[in-house]
């Protein structure tokens, strides 16, 4: 199909929870284009970088694009009655406990509302858990302790009318940039309006924080009962509200006293100036229109839903919620957490934000389903799913478009309880994943911008993705497939849905189901909607009902609540220390998250050239106190290990680092690197009320990582490089770039290198240099005067710039003078080395910034846009770009 770009398709972004408009289509040339979508309310026409990338990522390279069986290429057919098959034969041997389904936040919603009901109404079982339980779980669970649903209660727009927005364990800037961006843009334009960051790093999101609070790693419920106890005796309270309203508050007051009694003690326990928690204070009370945003530095705890709830205490105390421009406010992480809440992705909810141990609500969705059983406890949640896995209690799970190799905690055991589980199918996009290899089918689905369907963001919007590609090769949607299984295990009449707006409608339709007001998630206003008004569906925040047909801005306007006495409640919060403490022999808390330009394992990001040009390897984020500590340098390699695994990374020493923690990032996967995915170091231990694993706090230790040799290889042909040790690979312009490092240097680098890279061809050329006293070498593979691939290797990190390097290969013919220069190790004379890559958009490097601000006195983010366009079109560097012109002055 070739689309042209004046028949442009409206979808949404399938990155992050922020759920941005997209308008996309498909040029002359072929390439995906996209643009923002002026009419979206989430973004209005903004993208960040990983949304304007998007067209970069859509090739079919690396796709799965045909059902596999054991290896081996077979008909939809035979895989479909495979997986029915083998899924039939365990649950009649072992049981309805002994299978499990583990979905994806990158799920659409009517992909999720068939897994669950086949899972949950017809398989019988509720062992059905998404990965989205890693990331947002804590706030679920918080939701629903303190409104008896899982509701938040208001919208973007409330950032935009707020006069403080305290930030809380969320690096906005870089996970949710647009968001980030309508803040600054409310900022720029009211001055008054005050940012409060709370966070152990100095981040990108200090950029325009009027206070930054760098607490101690996990102390957020200390900080926040400290609040509660300031509000009270400051007469913040607003007594009406909590005795109309709420129940439960003075034991939550009690339990704020026992562990917060004065800002000295919260100072002293966070880890905190005094003068600063008590500006946090004052700014939160005297402040009415009050959001307080967290998203997974909140989550991502043992303790995650007490931090959630201790948060939203502070706004019932002072009956800051349902109103404009205020309220406790969850950032989701992923494209569609929210729609599979919705949809009953969890293993301990039903479907349409219906509870398991509820028998009305089973009877319900039982009758509903017209489904001969349903599931009457709860699921294994993500953790325990592959615990139970290794104990052999699992049998047959199917894994839907996530990579749980790389992104659940202890990583390394889903690796085992993979080995042992007797049946294993993927349904994923791409053929080669780390979690793909343990398959014994593969199901081919299609991927963003070949399929439909809806996706709900953090304001709980509900917007549709929709198609402007071809299916390529076999590939078909997730609903079909399932769908298709579902049917072949003799649940014919359930699954006979022929479209996604069947799906759809049936999803609305039991969301209203004898709802009248007891279940705020009601979308009961779109029950009916035709196929055509399905596909024009524009976006809508629910609840969607006969008396709100253009959807709900904000909840509990009326200050009634999900909770059998209607009262919102008061929770308790007793902080508790991590489960697992520091020690003398792991003395550094390991925080992991997320960089601004890759998204989660980076299947799709990691084959834009731009987008991997920003950061390229994974980093240790590290202080210099602790650098100097544990004898680090910077942009050497270290290994970060803890009791349960351990990396190799590249040394970032940054004094945005808090002293005694560290940081990597989630994304480097074994596709990408070798000895690089950190949840094989983070702890398992998870939140006993939500399940959600503690991504933030795991126990480690520093060293550095000594090899023989460094070095580095451009090269337009993908190469293996089996057997060294540290290995990364960085998506080039029409070329790869490997960064090495190895533990035995070979006896002749000459025969090494060309062993590598020099695979005959017509009119090849081989140059290279041998600095033997130095241990230096280089080497070019020409083809026609053109460079075609290159290898350094150096016995220290000195090696040349690869910025300039990169440069060559975009040359038809390289000129002497830079033959001369690759063998010298040296930038030709003339030749620009721009550096790090800062500006995504237009590819402006660090060296240039830098050079730029100096030379021509840039002391603005505007003057450096004017001249070098940097931060002009998507501005996530823009933050980077401030920290470049505050460095200078230094
Ligand atoms: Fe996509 Fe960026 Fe918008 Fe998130 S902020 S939805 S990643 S464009």
């Amino acid at each position: 199909m070739s689309l042209a770009v004046n028949q442009p398709v409206k979808t949404t972004c399938p990155y992050c929870g922020v759920g941005c408009g997209i308008v996309a289509g498909v040029n002359s040339d072929g390439n995906v284009v996209v643009r923002g979508d002026q009419d979206h309310p989430a973004n209005y026409g903004r993208l960040c970088s990983k949304g304007s990338a998007l067209g970069e990522t859509t090739g079919l390279a690396g796709r799965l694009l045909h059902p596999e069986m054991y290896d081996r290429r077979s008909s939809w057919d035979a895989a479909l009655s495979e997986v029915a098959q083998r899924f039939t034969s365990v649950i009649k041997q072992h049981g309805r406990q002994a299978v499990a389904f583990y979905v994806s936040g990158q799920l659409l919603t009517e992909d999720y509302y068939v897994a669950n009901k086949l899972m949950k109404g017809f398989i019988g079982s509720a062992n059905i858990d998404t990965n989205s339980r890693l990331c947002m779980a804590s706030s679920v669970a918080g939701h629903k302790r303190a409104f008896g649903s899982d509701t938040v209660p208001g919208n973007y727009q409330d950032f935009e009318l707020a006069d403080l927005i305290v930030l809380t364990g969320s690096n906005t800037a870089w996970c949710h940039p647009v968001l980030f961006q309508r803040i600054t843009k409310a900022k720029n334009h009211r001055p008054a309006l005050k940012v409060v960051v709370i966070d152990p790093r100095r981040t990108a999101t200090c950029d325009i924080a009027d206070l930054h609070l760098p607490l101690k790693p996990g102390t957020d419920t200390i900080l926040w009962n400290g609040l509660l106890i300031y509000l009270a005796q400051h007469n913040g309270l607003n007594f009406e509200f909590i005795e109309s309203h709420c129940e439960n508050y003075p034991a939550a007051l009690k339990s704020a006293k026992d562990s917060s009694p004065s800002i000295i003690s919260v100072a002293r326990d966070c880890g905190l100036e005094e003068e600063d928690v008590a500006r946090f204070f004052a700014m939160f009370l005297s402040t009415e229109k009050v959001v307080s945003a967290y998203s997974q530095g909140v989550n991502q705890s043992s303790c995650g839903t007490d931090k959630v709830n201790a948060i939203i205490n502070c706004h019932l105390l002072t009956a800051r919620i349902g109103h404009p421009g205020m309220g406790p406010f969850s950032i989701t992480g992923q494209p569609n957490a929210m729609g599979g809440r919705e949809a009953g992705g969890l293993a301990n909810q039903l479907a349409a934000h219906m509870e398991l141990d509820n028998p009305q609500h089973r009877m319900l969705v039982q009758q509903f389903w017209n489904s001969p059983r349903i599931a009457d406890t709860p699921g294994l949640k993500a953790v325990e799913l592959f615990d139970a896995m290794n104990a052999g209690d699992i049998k047959a799970v199917w894994i839907m478009a996530t990579n749980p190799v790389v992104s659940i905690p202890n990583a390394d055991s889903v690796r085992t309880a993979l080995d042992k589980c007797e049946f294993v199918v993927m349904s994923d996009c791409m053929r080669h994943t780390d979690t793909t290899a343990y398959a014994d089918v593969l199901l081919p689905a299609l991927t963003w911008g070949e399929k439909m369907g809806t996706v709900t963001n953090s304001e709980r919007r509900i917007s549709v993705q929709r198609q402007f590609l071809a299916s390529p090769g076999e590939a078909q949607p997730d609903w079909w497939i399932i769908c298709e299984v579902a049917k072949r295990m003799g649940f014919k009449d359930a699954f006979g849905f022929t479209s996604v707006a069947d799906i759809f409608r049936e999803h609305a339709a039991l969301s209203a189901c004898e709802n009248s007001g007891t279940r705020d998630f009601d979308i009961g206003g779109l029950a009916r909607l035709s196929d055509r008004e399905y596909f024009e569906l524009k976006p809508v925040q629910w609840p969607v009902t006969s008396a709100s047909p253009m959807g709900t801005e904000r909840c509990f306007i009326d200050h009634k609540f999900n909770t059998v006495t209607g009262k919102a409640r008061f929770i308790e919060i007793k902080p508790r220390s991590s489960a697992n403490p520091l020690d003398q022999q792991y003395p550094l808390v390991l925080n992991t998250g997320r960089v601004r330009d890759h998204w989660h394992t980076m299947t799709r990001t990691g084959k834009s050239a731009r987008l991997s040009a920003h950061i390229s390897e994974p980093m240790l984020d590290i202080h210099p106190d602790d650098a100097r500590r544990f004898r680090l340098s910077n942009e050497a390699l270290a290994c970060v290990a803890s009791r349960w695994g351990k990396v190799i990374a590249r040394v970032n020493v940054s004094d945005q680092q808090r002293i005694g923690s560290v940081f990597v990032p989630m994304h480097w996967n074994d596709q990408y690197a070798r000895q690089a995915r950190i949840d094989t170091v983070v702890n398992p231990a998870v939140d006993p009320v939500s399940g959600e694993p503690e991504f933030k706090h795991t126990p480690v230790n520093v060293a550095p990582y000594q090899p023989l040799w460094y070095g580095f290889v451009l090269s337009r042909r993908e190469l293996g490089f089996p057997g060294i040790s540290y290995y990364v690979k960085v998506t080039g312009n029409h070329f790869s770039r490997y960064e090495l490092a190895g533990e035995q240097t070979p006896a002749d680098w000459a025969v090494w290198a060309r062993g590598l890279l020099c695979a005959p061809a017509a009119d090849v050329e081989w140059i290279d240099y041998l600095d033997k006293a130095a241990g230096n070498y280089r080497g070019a593979r020409l083809i026609g005067n053109n460079l075609e691939s290159c290898v350094f290797v150096a016995p220290t990190i000195n090696l040349p710039a690869r910025s300039w390097l990169s440069g060559l290969f975009a040359k038809d013919e390289l000129s002497g003078a830079e033959r001369a220069s690759i063998l010298s190790g040296r930038v030709a004379k003339g030749q620009p080395d721009a550096g790090r890559i800062i500006c995504s958009c237009f590819g402006v490097g660090e060296n240039t910034l830098k050079e730029a601000i100096k030379k021509q006195d840039l002391t603005s983010v505007e003057a450096i846009g004017q001249r070098l366009k940097a931060g002009t079109n998507c501005g996530s560097c823009i933050p980077e770009l401030k920290a470049l012109i505050t460095q200078k002055k230094r």
